[in-house]
């Protein structure tokens, strides 16, 4: 029987690769849109705004969904609203049972109103360690740190990525590139990419998810990117047989044996194109060949979306029990940007007996 929301939100849980900008309350918007003069909502009730984002979405390309984010971007520049929106982000994931989260947002888009970089990075790092704080007080521990994301189709990773490495020690957990993928190349970034290697820090890249096999093979084999943001297009790299029988790939095997895992995101996937439905989604056949996969939510608001109901959606279409689930969750801890000891803590002391109980 297939798992539901609610049973999901239960369990401990772990999320890679959600955007801060891609998760705001509604309320939230329009009270910041109020603050601070942003006239150009397209909606002015929290519902019908909500409403708004998820139909909005439009459901082939990527370059049009990422056009819901001119608004939230726009209501998230200035220090206070930063950490207002951070604070709640920790408190939502924490809500839907999460226990560790990688919240990524791309400090360069953040500045129009004269913010500097550092600026931006703190107020989000403050928000975060004010909704753990609440968490923790609710009894709902959750830790929540960032990846910088460098906008891929502008000149300024090198900085991010700097940036990132500079606040290591106070929550940053590594660093990405977003954005629209055709004709901006991971390769682009290289700089970026090689001075974040160079300073022991962790990397990972939305590659894989509007662009095919090359993207991919960029990211991992000149970025030596750790992670793969999406990559769900290696799919490309593994035939499948009338019999059923799979073969791979040459990438394809890479990121298998190497364990390299991939941040896969099915509805968002479903909002921007790539498949039609979590049915058709490759997370099915990926789990099944025991690839490192992990289930994100990419943008809880443009996707209506929680992670709980991501999973759910899963375990309907393919059929996951609680020991997928368990699968999943240890993966995606074993993959995040935290120390050894960290994560094996949190694997025995919250996730293994969580899952036990369970089943
Ligand atoms: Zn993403």
């Amino acid at each position: 029987m297939p798992l539901d929301a609610t049973a999901v939100a239960a369990l401990p849980k772990v999320l890679l690769h959600d955007h801060l900008d891609g998760g705001l309350r509604p309320a939230t918007i329009v009270e910041l849109a109020d603050e601070c003069g942003y006239r150009d909502l397209p909606e002015s009730s929290p519902e019908a705004l909500a409403a708004w984002f998820v139909s909005e979405t439009p459901r082939s390309d990527l370059v049009r969904y990422l056009e819901g984010f001119k608004h939230t971007v726009g209501v998230m520049q200035t220090a206070d609203a930063l950490r207002r929106v951070a604070r709640e982000c920790a408190e939502d994931l924490s809500t839907d049972g999460i226990v560790y989260a990688e919240v990524r947002f791309a400090p360069e888009l953040h500045i129009e109103q004269g913010l500097r970089l550092e600026q931006v990075l703190e107020a989000v790092l403050d928000g975060f360690s004010a909704g753990m704080a609440e968490a923790q007080a609710a009894d709902r521990p959750i830790v929540v740190r960032v990846l910088c994301s460098a906008m891929r189709t502008a000149a300024r990773s090198l900085e991010i990525a700097e940036l990132a490495i500079r606040y290591r020690d106070q929550g940053v957990a590594g660093f990405d590139v977003a954005g629209a993928e055709a004709g901006y190349p991971p390769t682009q970034h290289l700089d970026a990419f090689h001075t974040v290697q160079r300073a022991n820090f962790h990397s990972t890249l939305h590659a894989g998810e509007a662009f095919g096999l090359p993207s991919i093979w960029e990211a991992l084999q000149w970025c030596n990117a750790e992670r793969l943001g999406h990559g769900v297009r290696i799919i490309d790299d593994i035939a499948v047989k009338p019999d059923g029988e799979t073969e791979l790939g040459l990438l394809a095997g890479y990121v298998r044996d190497r364990r390299i895992p991939l941040e896969l995101c099915p509805t968002s996937n479903v909002h921007t194109g790539v498949v039609r439905s979590v049915a058709d989604h490759p997370i099915g056949l990926l789990r099944r060949l025991q690839f490192r996969v992990t289930v994100n939510t990419d943008n809880r608001l443009m996707s209506g979306v929680t992670l709980s109901s991501e999973l759910a959606r899963c375990s309907e279409a393919f059929g996951w029990d609680i020991s997928d689930l368990r699968w999943l969750t240890i993966n995606a801890m074993k993959s995040a940007f935290w120390p050894f000891d960290d994560r094996l803590a949190l694997i025995n002391s919250a996730i293994k007996p969580a899952y036990d109980a369970a089943a």
